[in-house]
């Protein structure tokens, strides 16, 4: 039986923090068997909010090195790089003509897209039309690769609407083609900020709120050790949220034993929050120990990370290709 095809993208947005991998590019990896999976870093939707030239190139393969240090298989899966694969902006054009202005209005992300540049203010203060049609080069990254399943969260539900949206008006008009692509949601966890456990880790918020996946020990210790808890709850009584976080955190590590040991002293009240964090810390450390070391010895051999770039990009652009002459001939377009 062939396998359903997968796609998923991430930014090049500097580094990855654990909330992203354990909320996202985990689960890309554990599913490499199951599914036909393709990824993406997808550089030129960097360009659609105020970016310095002079760091992308580097940070779109610092994010493709990342990837494969977490356990992206380039053997199993197709990981390219969105603007050597030039299929995605040629789709987006042709999309761009089935797609209303009146729906990419509705886009709330969009929306909060212009607030944050409100906020920022002066110079940076330019919406650009590439982020007004930004799901629209999204929707081109799933359907040039005809993806049966996107996973998503809760922010991005509308874009994948409006991409099967995209699909069905096109086949309507040109044709059945397209497959209609399907959320694939998958119970992942989500980290909360160390510093302030009400809201959602991110790199946004500063330096203390969240742990980079490639930090040094000593100060991934440091903020798990400073993480905001509380001064202690009844026996058996709800969780503060920064407690919970720090459970989420030995759970997503996979230490399940310690994690239930926890628990059971957390309903006797006898939980101490120091043992807690050394857990969360062991934890942590342990778990990222490897990706640390893997993403230091292919830092290494730059050239060899270029070649598989490469390479990887060269299977996503076949695949491609093939669809876009397919979408040539369907809209009349001379070949
Ligand atoms: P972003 O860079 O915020 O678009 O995030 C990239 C991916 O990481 C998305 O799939 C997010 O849902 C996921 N992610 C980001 N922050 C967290 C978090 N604090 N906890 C869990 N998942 C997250």
């Amino acid at each position: 039986m062939t396998k359903k095809r997968v796609l998923s993208c991430i930014q090049p947005t500097g580094e990855i923090h654990i909330g992203n991998y354990f909320g996202a590019v985990k689960n890309w990896v554990d599913i490499q068997d199951q599914y036909d999976c393709v990824y993406g870093v997808v550089d030129l939707h960097a360009m659609t909010m105020p970016y310095d030239a002079r760091n992308l190139q580097e940070n779109t393969t610092q994010m493709f090195i990342d990837l494969l240090a977490c356990g992206i298989d380039p053997s199993r899966s197709v990981l390219f790089v969105q603007s050597l694969v030039p299929q995605h902006t040629e789709l987006t054009w042709i999309f761009s003509c089935v797609t209303s202005y009146g729906e990419l209005s509705r886009m709330t992300q969009f929306k909060d897209k212009v607030d944050q540049l409100d906020e920022s203010g002066g110079k940076k203060n330019f919406v650009s039309a590439g982020l007004f049609t930004y799901p629209v080069l999204q929707a081109a990254d799933i359907l040039i690769y005809k993806a049966s399943f996107v996973p998503v969260g809760k922010d991005q539900e509308q874009h994948l609407e409006l991409s099967r949206n995209i699909a069905v008006r096109f086949n309507n008009q040109f044709g059945d083609y397209f497959p209609e692509p399907a959320p694939l949601y998958t119970d992942v966890p989500k980290l909360m900020s160390l510093a302030d456990p009400t809201k959602k880790m991110s790199k946004s918020l500063g330096e203390k709120h969240y742990i980079s996946l490639f930090e040094p020990e000593d100060s991934i210790r440091k903020k798990v050790k400073t993480a905001v808890t509380d001064v202690g709850g009844q026996p058996g009584g709800e969780m503060s949220p920064g407690v919970v976080n720090l459970f989420t955190i030995i759970r997503a590590c996979g230490n399940i034993p310690a994690w239930e040991e926890l628990n059971r002293q957390y309903a006797k009240g006898t939980l101490r929050y120091s043992d807690l964090k050394n857990i969360a810390a062991d934890s942590l450390v342990d778990t990222l120990r490897p990706f640390r070391e893997k993403r230091t010895e292919m830092n290494s051999d730059r050239s060899k990370v270029n070649r598989l770039m490469h390479e990887s990009s060269a299977v996503a652009r076949r695949y491609a290709a093939k669809v876009l002459d397919d979408v040539k001939e369907r809209t009349g377009l001379v070949k």
